[in-house]
């Protein structure tokens, strides 16, 4: 099984790996801090090295357990390889802080409408989609969740994520906020969750920020509203 340590630290910019496969352009490593398109969350970019040669991170997905990254030419590389790794930063962390900010828009917008249903989102490196089935939701209220999540922002908490079993997630209510999140955490023996504490706590896959105060200053870029069971917010983070 490879060793996601992304999820064991999301501020780690550079690692060491093997190369355990290649397929064309495609490798896989021992561990990786390269994070794979999920959870709404696109994937990392940047660079793997060895023997003199540096080549380029374009994609990583999952297949099954398996981390596969996408590089522009997998040339000079050989199974066993031992590569240095290195990430855009830049990229990851703007995501890292996009992630953060829609748990805490879905959490805040529950405190207002707690029937409101997550239905998706997407977070991209310049901004961030979510998407609610909440037919009370309108503009005006979008631009206060927006306000009270600065504040929130502002204010400091601390973001962790760590590993519950099955029975321990059981006996928290709402900890899996999606439809599909529900039927992927069935199948799994440890499912792990991102608490923002004090405002939040959920199953999540992703990378987030230490401190909601790295956020910096988030705005409303678009309500859309496409039907009472589907509305759309969209931040920016300026
Ligand atoms: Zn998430």
């Amino acid at each position: 099984m490879v060793d996601r340590l992304y999820w064991k630290e999301a501020y780690m910019k550079e690692f060491n790996a093997e190369i355990t496969a290649i397929d064309g352009a495609i490798v896989q490593l021992d561990r990786t801090a390269f994070y794979p398109t999920g959870g709404g969350q696109l994937n990392d970019t940047g660079t793997i090295s060895a023997n003199g040669v540096e080549r380029q991170v374009v994609d990583v997905k999952k297949n099954g357990e398996l981390i596969l990254h996408a590089l522009n030419s997998s040339e000079g590389f050989s199974i066993g390889d031992k590569v240095s790794c290195k990430l855009d930063w830049e990229r990851r962390y703007s995501l890292m802080k996009y992630h953060t900010s829609v748990h805490l828009i879905s959490a805040i917008l529950a405190r207002h409408q707690p029937d409101v249903k997550f239905t998706g989102g997407m977070i991209y490196v310049d901004k961030a989609h979510a998407d609610f089935d909440c037919p009370l939701l309108n503009r005006e209220l979008a631009v206060k969740i927006i306000e009270e999540a600065q504040a929130v922002i502002e204010e400091g908490h601390t973001v962790n994520s760590r590993f519950l079993t099955q029975e321990e997630a059981n006996l928290i209510p709402n900890l899996i906020k999606t439809q599909p999140g529900e039927d992927i955490a069935k199948g799994l023996e440890k499912i792990r969750v991102v608490e923002i504490e004090g405002v939040d706590l959920q199953a999540d896959g992703g990378t987030h920020v230490a401190n909601t105060k790295e956020i910096g200053r988030i705005t409303l870029a678009k309500f859309d509203n496409k039907g009472a069971h589907r509305k759309r917010i969209e931040i920016k983070i300026a």
